[in-house]
């Protein structure tokens, strides 16, 4: 007898971000923490320039926001990102997965969605933890800008 195995299609690669539910939606984050720097944009072309510098909420231990259901309300210039945010999202880093899926292209291997490890992100060197400052320990922002974001 043979046994026939359907592999299915990936939730990510099967709908659109507005067909995703919750709990889809929020694994798309693979907690790299790029989001939660300060960065500068160039007003002429929309350069997006890193700093090493991150959000006072951020829980440097886990990477995770230190209070992600009131987020908005203690920082407001943290953006939540919505069908709508990411219409234009050249303002988050080119290997977050919301950006990715927004512009219409796949996750990467080591997106844990993919590689079903979620250490993968961590060891193919995209978390921030170990590598930033908190803006309350930081001078003038302009003073810490980095390259090694993508
Ligand atoms: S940059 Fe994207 S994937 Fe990384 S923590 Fe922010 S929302 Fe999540
Ligand atoms: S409020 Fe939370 S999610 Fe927003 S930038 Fe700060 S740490 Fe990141």
């Amino acid at each position: 007898m043979t046994r026939m195995e359907t592999e299915k299609t990936p939730f990510w690669k099967d709908k659109t971000l507005a067909q995703m539910n919750r709990e889809e939606w929020e694994s798309l984050c693979d907690g790299c923490a790029k989001c939660c720097l300060y960065r500068f944009e160039d007003a002429d072309n929309r350069d997006i320039h890193f700093t090493n510098v991150h959000c006072r909420l951020l829980d440097t231990e886990t990477g995770q926001c230190g209070n992600y259901p009131e987020r908005s309300k203690l920082v407001p210039d943290c953006v939540t990102l919505t069908l709508e945010t990411l219409e234009d999202p050249y303002w988050l880093p080119s290997t977050c997965a919301y950006r990715l899926l927004a512009e219409g292209k796949d996750l990467p291997d080591w997106h844990p969605l993919v590689s079903g490890d979620p250490h993968s992100m961590f060891d193919a060197g995209h978390s921030i933890l170990g590598r930033t400052i908190c803006e309350d320990d930081a001078d003038e922002l302009e003073n810490h800008l980095i390259t090694w974001i993508k």
